[in-house]
């Protein structure tokens, strides 16, 4: 139980900071194009808010990032698009926001019936006068003492 609740905390912030990671990448995506060379044949690259995979054949050496300025209008809808000599598919960012905020939003939600409880093992200390879990002995504060039960 208690390592059980450490992960769902751990998984609602990585969740919290994928999204707010994801949101910032999306806006700074409308000025700075972000490109990764992961080979001489192959490039990914954040644009005006979509991730881009990308062909070259401009023939280069090992791997690199670079960041130019760039503009454009947002990209809403995934693209398979021929780029004068790049093959290139786009993927809208918000196809990768919108699972990790879904997913996110579960992680807390079903976190709530956690809230009344012990903050290591989960038990329920709803009208709990002596400061510690009964279970584990964890001291509790007085502001999660007071929250309704919803269990
Ligand atoms: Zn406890």
């Amino acid at each position: 139980m208690k390592r059980r609740t450490r992960k769902r905390r751990i998984l609602k912030w990585s969740g919290v900071g994928l999204c707010v990671g994801l949101a910032a990448a999306w806006v700074v995506s409308h000025t700075y194009q972000i490109s990764y060379w992961g080979s001489s044949k192959f490039a990914i690259t954040l644009l005006q808010g979509a991730l881009v995979g990308r062909t070259r054949n401009i023939a280069s050496a090992g791997t690199a990032w670079v960041v130019e300025p760039t503009e454009g209008p947002s990209v809403w809808w995934p693209e398979c698009v021929a780029q004068g000599k790049f093959d290139a598919i786009w993927i809208p960012m918000w196809m990768f926001l919108l699972p990790t905020a879904l997913a996110t939003a579960w992680f807390w939600w079903s976190d709530r019936r956690y809230r009344s409880g012990c903050v290591d093992c989960g038990y329920n200390l709803t009208g709990n006068v002596s400061g510690a879990c009964p279970e584990c002995g964890t001291p509790i504060d007085q502001k999660q003492r007071d929250l309704p039960s919803d269990a």
